[in-house]
């Protein structure tokens, strides 16, 4: 029989009605064995993610204030669950423990587990699984970074001999048995490791959302749902900012082959977003030139002019060393014959802008640096791009008709990508004319 690990999302565990629709879909499939929650995420719009409640928590007890009030707020937040699903079951001893770790300063990160830590309980409990503290399964190594080997020997031992099991998202254990998490939204990095670990044949990731739409929603109004992605191309969308997975969620099932399905815990007929590792299987070959558009402001280009650049060897290098002497990593680097152009994120340079450019010019004594501001990039992904032809035609059309200026242009070797910069004050301008000159067409889904 197949194996799927599938991870619910803070919304998908936000109250006990949740928790109903949760348990309804586990059950549903028996091949639906390991179960990663997230912690209770946001009731309605306004409402408090139980993990923020716990950080401000730890703040005020780091600082010496008094916390009962606030604890007391998450410990209903759980209580009302428990109550609402009539369970039999307490987390009281848990409480007193957190709270005492709390006042002794036990560190933030494991604060911030314990939402996760308690809903896995809870859900545990609902289900009549196997609760697994992820302490026990999941490593990091002394740098802080996760430590795969280890964590796949033992989770993965752990997990063969049993049928089922709960493993709370997010967080897992140092060297020295301390907790630490993942970045926030870390328990979609969970599942995959899960699934890895197990060798799962679907990763399913639950959420509130009916899959990986083809565009920013704020930006375009109602875009279709992507129904097949390759990880690459969600790569390349995440990074520009198209968020609904974590982006570092994709690597562990990634070099397993393992795909991954978006779903929406409300609306669990659809069949969401597939994430798949190539798109040679003929279900996952792409119909459509476009699968997606993502973009993001906040970029600026720094601009070298020097007569017979193209003849001086090793310049990119000494230019490229300078932002490495800083630790800063560049986005794009469009070059004509005589000019060499270095995207970078703003932030990056916050502070040290004069001193970067001063430390170029003398690496590379150039006859001219501009720095220019305020670019967004724009990334037109698609699988259906390679061999098409027209589509970059009918991109700066489109951008052109939208009466833009284009600053930038860079598109990717494996021809999957194509990246635009434009002025952050044309930014959504320009998207929507991308996005409404390939679904004018059908071509999108
Ligand atoms: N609870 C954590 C957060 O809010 C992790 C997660 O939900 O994935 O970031």
């Amino acid at each position: 029989m197949d194996i799927k690990v599938v991870k619910f999302g803070g919304s998908s565990l936000a109250d006990a009605k949740q928790f109903q629709k949760v348990a309804a879909i586990i059950k549903e499939d028996p091949a639906r064995r390991f179960v990663v929650p997230s912690a209770p995420g946001k009731r309605f719009s306004g409402d408090d993610k139980v993990t923020d409640l716990l950080y401000s928590c730890y703040d005020h007890a780091s600082k010496g204030e008094n916390i009962d009030e606030e604890f007391e707020k998450i410990k209903s937040r759980y209580n009302d669950i428990i109550s609402e699903l009539k369970l039999d079951f307490s987390l009281e001893s848990d409480f007193v423990q957190i709270k005492n770790a709390f006042l002794c300063h036990a560190g933030r990160d494991f604060a911030a587990s314990r939402g996760e830590y308690l809903n896995g309980k809870i859900l545990a409990a609902y289900l009549g699984f196997p609760f697994i503290d992820a302490a026990s399964v999941i490593f990091f190594h002394e740098d802080g970074t996760f430590n795969e080997k280890l964590t796949n020997t033992i989770l993965g031992a752990k997990l063969r001999n049993l049928e089922n099991a709960v493993v709370p998202g997010f967080y897992g254990s140092m060297p020295n048995d301390t907790i630490r998490t993942f970045s926030r939204g870390g328990s979609d990095i969970t599942g995959s490791i899960v699934s890895r670990a197990v060798n799962a044949d679907l990763y399913e990731n639950w959420t509130d959302v009916s899959g990986f739409l083809m565009a920013d929603p704020r930006i375009v109004s109602s875009p279709k749902v992507i129904r097949v992605i390759t990880y690459q191309e969600l790569r390349e969308l995440s990074y520009m900012g198209a968020t609904v997975l974590h982006e570092d969620a994709i690597f562990p099932v990634r070099f397993a082959g393992i795909p991954i399905n978006i779903r929406n815990t409300n609306d669990p007929e659809a069949p969401g977003t597939m994430i798949v590792p190539y798109s040679k299987h003929p279900d996952y070959e792409s119909k459509e030139i476009i699968t997606g558009i993502a973009g993001k402001k906040g970029f600026c280009t720094i601009t070298l002019e020097k007569g017979k650049m193209n003849d001086e060897v090793g310049f990119g290098r000494r230019v490229l060393q300078v932002f490495e002497n800083h630790n800063i990593c560049f986005e794009h680097l469009p070059s004509g014959i005589d000019t060499m152009c270095v995207i970078l994120n703003n932030h990056d340079l916050e502070g040290i802008r004069d001193m970067l450019v001063n430390e170029i010019c003398q690496a590379v004594e150039p006859d001219s640096v501009s720095v220019d501001d305020n670019i967004a990039l724009i990334a037109v992904v698609g699988r259906g791009m390679v061999k098409a032809k027209g589509t970059a035609y009918r991109i700066f059309k489109a951008i052109a008709e939208a009466d833009v200026n284009i600053r930038m242009i860079d598109q990717g070797s494996s021809e999957k990508n194509i990246v635009i910069g434009v002025g952050e004050e044309d930014f959504e301008v320009a998207m929507r004319a991308i996005y409404s000159e390939f679904a004018k067409d059908n071509l999108i889904r």
